[in-house]
């Protein structure tokens, strides 16, 4: 044996070779249009709200705003608290659930966790001196938090729920942006802020007899607690005597399948690609060390995060989590050791991967009991081709009777779906319920992300605009579209801590706006000139990443295996939050608004 392959416990080039073998198979010609939009026959999969008394009904309003922010979610909550921070309160936001919370309003299913320590996730932490319950907390605490900053920043009575916004034009005799919604309102706003958050619309995965399936079928997003029983802690009497299918092995189900393993009568989970499952450890806060941290530590601690995220050297990692053993594993040593070329620095950094995948692996293997089983949870591909999880119970919810994985790579996934169950690799399921857990329209083109039609001057539909690519200043802003403002993964910094994310851009877009109202412009915009600046900007980064992506098995975060075509993440500030928080704070430092116009 080579004396390397000897020395590592595993042999570079086959590990390459099977990531290429495993990846073919998965490949499909059709992409991301594999997966259904929630629209027609299927909307009901969306617009369905289980948390609600059904048939609410309101006047239409019709309204002269300052402000509309699209979203009551973390980041449309962010947007009112800046703004409110600034003496900007004459804001509504329009909101499609029956409370604040958003992602956490509607990902309720049992074991639903946030992965991102809750120190750094939880917003306003400081502002609001509250103490998370544990190192990552469930979705009941997340959406209390919420409510908290609902109520702190008496924003209840500002917002308009159970209000689906359809589309926004803007109106150049006004000056304003007409807001119409599903309860045929005309909201008339000087400005806009999206806030729709990244995982807005649930999609179904596209399997030929989706529409025929007899029994009790939902999205995950939508979980169904009349039809189970319990609630998200688990206690989901409803099942005990029924044969359940999962459809998709991604983060949501890593949570949801080991409470259903616990509580249905038979579970049958349909995975394609196994997801990698680190450990959890989850611990409850230690109130001494929550007494001694200083004014400013939320800050530092989601600065530490960023930096270690961005591959930077760190005195001391704060965070100590399974993420930020991947950025710090799985990279180049720092310092005197480190490489000296591309070439060295990729070849390291790949090293370290195989390491880490192996690690991974191994876990698995140690776990699960039946060992084809554990064979087919194996993840092949290098860490960040998909959203790594952390559980500490999904992979031991295999060694249960009562569980049974199929495995669908074969066949690139479910073959049908009939009236009575799941067909898989020939034979056929039969199940009471079918629960997708199929993820969300993420990388997606921006028409279907959004699923709000959105025409700015002239008539001109966003979605046109940005056919050909996006057109953004910082990502907040593009030109044609006065007073309009964009929170989310748009040619700026992108982090896995979304909540640090859309804070620090809700600052900046709400400095804007208030700078705007207090100069007294009527519209403000980009030139070209610093639109065209920042696209090439962000297209310098681009270069980069494409070929680790291609080499990726299929997911959102390549575009299904066409990352040329788009991705969720190709086209982003790739140096990290910090260094593009520190380009806004400098921006906003030459109090000029440099390439915006303001008439
Ligand atoms: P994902 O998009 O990650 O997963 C969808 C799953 O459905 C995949 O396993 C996919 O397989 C599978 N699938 C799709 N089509 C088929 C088919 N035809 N047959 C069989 N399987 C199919 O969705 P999730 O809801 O799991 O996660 C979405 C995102 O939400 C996460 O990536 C994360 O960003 C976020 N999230 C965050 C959490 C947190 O802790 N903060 C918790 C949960 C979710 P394949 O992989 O082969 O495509």
């Amino acid at each position: 044996m080579d004396r390397d392959v000897q020395d590592l416990g595993f042999d570079p080039d086959e590990l390459r070779e099977r990531y290429r073998r495993e990846r073919d198979r998965r490949l499909r010609d059709n992409g991301a249009d594999q997966y259904l939009e929630l629209t027609g026959d299927f909307a009901r999969f969306a617009e369905h709200d289980p948390y609600v008394e059904p048939g609410f009904t309101r006047d239409p309003i019709s309204d002269d705003l300052d402000i509309a922010i699209i979203g009551g979610g973390f980041s449309g909550l962010l947007a009112a608290a800046r703004l409110t921070e600034h003496g900007v309160t004459s804001f509504r936001i329009v909101e499609a659930g029956g409370d604040f919370g958003g992602t956490w309003y509607w990902n309720r299913y049992p074991g639903a966790q946030c992965d991102t320590e809750s120190y750094c996730y939880l917003p306003l932490l400081e502002e609001l001196g509250y103490m998370p319950k544990e190192k990552y907390s469930f979705a009941a605490e997340i959406f209390e938090h919420s409510q908290r900053i609902g109520t702190s920043y008496d924003l209840y009575d500002r917002t308009h729920f159970r209000t689906r916004v359809r589309s926004i034009d803007w109106d150049e005799e006004l000056g304003r942006w007409h807001i119409r919604t599903d309860r045929d309102d005309d909201l008339r706003a000087r400005f806009v802020i999206m806030a729709l958050g990244t995982a807005t619309r649930a999609k179904l995965p596209g399997i030929p007899g989706i529409e025929g399936f007899g029994g009790h079928a939902f999205h995950t997003s939508r979980w169904d607690y009349a039809y189970t029983g319990g609630d998200t802690n688990g206690a989901m009497t409803g099942l005990a005597d029924k044969r359940v299918a999962i459809i998709g092995t991604g983060a949501t189900a890593i949570q949801c399948v080991p409470r259903v393993a616990a509580d249905a009568g038979h579970l049958y989970v349909f995975q394609r690609t196994p997801s990698t499952v680190d450990w959890r450890r989850n611990k409850p806060t230690d109130p001494q060390w929550w007494a001694s941290l200083q004014p400013g530590w939320q800050r530092e601690r989601r600065e530490n995060f960023g930096a270690q995220a961005a591959g930077q050297a760190v005195e001391i990692d704060l965070i100590e989590d399974g993420w930020t053993d991947i950025f710090r594993t799985v990279s180049a040593p720092k310092g005197p050791d480190r490489p000296r070329t591309k070439e060295e620095r990729n070849r390291v950094v790949e090293l370290a991967d195989f390491r880490k995948m192996e690690q991974l692996r191994g876990r698995v293997a140690d776990t699960v009991a039946d060992t084809d089983t554990a064979e087919a949870l194996k993840p092949w591909y290098r860490v960040m081709c998909k959203r790594p999880t952390f559980n500490d119970e999904f992979l031991t919810a295999f060694n249960r009777d009562n569980v049974t994985l199929v495995d669908v790579s074969g066949t690139k996934g479910v073959e049908r779906i009939t009236e009575r169950g799941v067909v898989a690799n020939g034979v056929e399921y039969e199940v009471d319920c079918i629960i997708y857990a199929s993820g969300f329209e993420i990388s997606a083109e921006f028409r279907r992300r959004l699923g709000i039609e959105i025409n700015g001057r002239d008539g001109q539909s966003l979605f046109d605009h940005w056919s050909d690519g996006l057109k953004t200043l910082h990502g907040f802003t593009t030109r044609g579209f006065p007073n309009w403002f964009y929170i989310g993964m748009s040619q700026n910094a992108f982090s896995v801590n979304m909540t640090s994310m859309f804070d620090d851009q809700a600052r900046h877009i709400a400095y804007i706006v208030a700078e705007s109202m207090r100069r007294g412009a009527r519209t403000v915009e980009p030139s070209q000139a610093a639109v065209d600046d920042w696209i090439a900007t962000i297209n310098g980064f681009k270069v980069g990443g494409l070929g680790f992506l291609e080499a990726c098995t299929p997911g959102y975060y390549n575009n299904e295996g066409a990352p040329q075509a788009g991705s969720a993440f190709f086209g982003a500030y790739t140096p990290g939050t910090n260094a593009f928080n520190e380009l806004l704070e400098a921006w906003r430092a030459t109090d000029e608004l440099p390439g915006l116009e303001l008439a």
